[in-house]
């Protein structure tokens, strides 16, 4: 199974109200995780990679490990995404280094040059079968490059929504309901506190937003970022064994779920696997103080992206068992 775009797996995903993991790649060991885990259940996946992560790693090198990816797990459906692709350059560029999906996030601009950039892109990737998610909204929070102060976020406006797929011919589109970058998604002050445990409860996402852009653009790939849900036993692995992450919180599971179910086919994960790869990597530092090689804790950090990872495709997404049928669409409908 080479590469693919994501219209099969959107296609099944709206269907059978579930949605994709998009997880972020940043080197050998994430790439394996996530993989292995889609691989042994079956999931349909996009491998992500940000403008952040091409300069930490060199995009050909994380092209190379995707590839890897899909040699060794050839009935996977796998895509290939460029993550907050900020300029038509950028995404030509993946588009031409074979990347099956690219997001065009010109959401911070005015509407009329998000349209035209969108556009742009879109003409451009059509030609080589290659999908775009556009956005409209902004959401709070920092990813790599991204960095939107608290306040400065907008939800989107659900009668933008339709005038905006119809000029741009975007595949689908990532919203703002209330979602957020990063492991610090809001402040204290936008919160209550669990009386308990004294960890913060963050504020609803919006699914009224969310359902009027669903009446608006019946049958469209919705698409969800800054979707992790922080842990909160990561953050405590973390924290206990050396770290400072104090009021790190992200999105309860069961509204990702509850989202899943309606039309957002893409969910973007990428705190949750860095959190369980550094709490797992500063606790084997505390338990093992005299090993030195990286495989020994690279090791169990990899395997502990994997759970995560597996986790999150059966009981937050639901998109566990799904390849077959997402391939036998590809195959049928798609495939050039
Ligand atoms: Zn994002």
């Amino acid at each position: 199974m080479p590469l693919m775009n994501t219209k099969a797996m959107f296609d099944k995903a709206y269907d059978g109200g579930y949605a994709i993991g998009a997880f972020n790649v940043n080197n050998m060991e994430i790439v394996q995780g996530i993989t292995e885990a889609a691989g042994e259940l079956k999931a349909p996946v996009i491998l992500q990679v940000s403008k952040g992560a091409r300069a930490y790693a060199n995009s050909k090198y994380l092209i190379h490990m995707v590839k890897a990816a899909v040699e060794n797990f050839p009935e996977l459906p796998i895509a290939l995404h460029l993550d907050h692709g900020d300029s038509f350059e950028l995404c030509k560029n993946c588009i031409d280094d074979g990347f099956t999906s690219v997001m065009i996030d010109a959401s911070s601009k005015p509407y009329e040059e998000n349209v035209e950039l969108t556009k742009k892109v879109v003409e451009y990737a059509h030609k080589y079968d290659v999908t775009v998610e556009a956005e409209l909204g902004t959401l709070a929070g920092i990813e790599d490059e991204v960095q939107v102060e608290h306040g400065k976020e907008a939800y989107t406006r659900p009668e933008e929504v339709e005038d905006f797929v119809k000029k741009t011919g975007c595949d689908s589109l990532a919203i703002a309901i209330g979602t957020s970058h990063g492991a610090y998604k809001f402040t204290p002050a936008q919160c209550t506190r669990d009386p308990k445990t004294g960890v913060l409860v963050p504020p609803p996402l919006r699914f009224d937003v969310l359902e009027e852009c669903i009446k608006r653009l019946p049958g469209f790939p919705i698409v969800l970022h800054g979707s992790s849900s922080v842990p909160q036993e990561f953050v405590k692995m973390v924290n206990d064994y050396g770290g400072k992450m104090p009021d790190a919180v992200g999105i309860p599971e069961e509204q990702l779920r509850k989202a899943a179910k309606l039309a957002v086919c893409k969910i973007n994960i990428d705190s949750d696997i860095r959190l369980a790869l550094t709490g797992t990597i500063r606790k084997y530092f505390h338990d093992h103080p005299e090993h030195f090689d990286p495989r020994q804790y690279l090791k169990p950090a990899r395997q502990a992206v994997k759970e995560i990872v597996a986790h999150k495709i059966k009981n937050v997404l639901g998109a566990d068992g799904h390849a077959d049928e997402t391939i036998k669409v590809y195959n049928e409908k798609y495939k050039k």
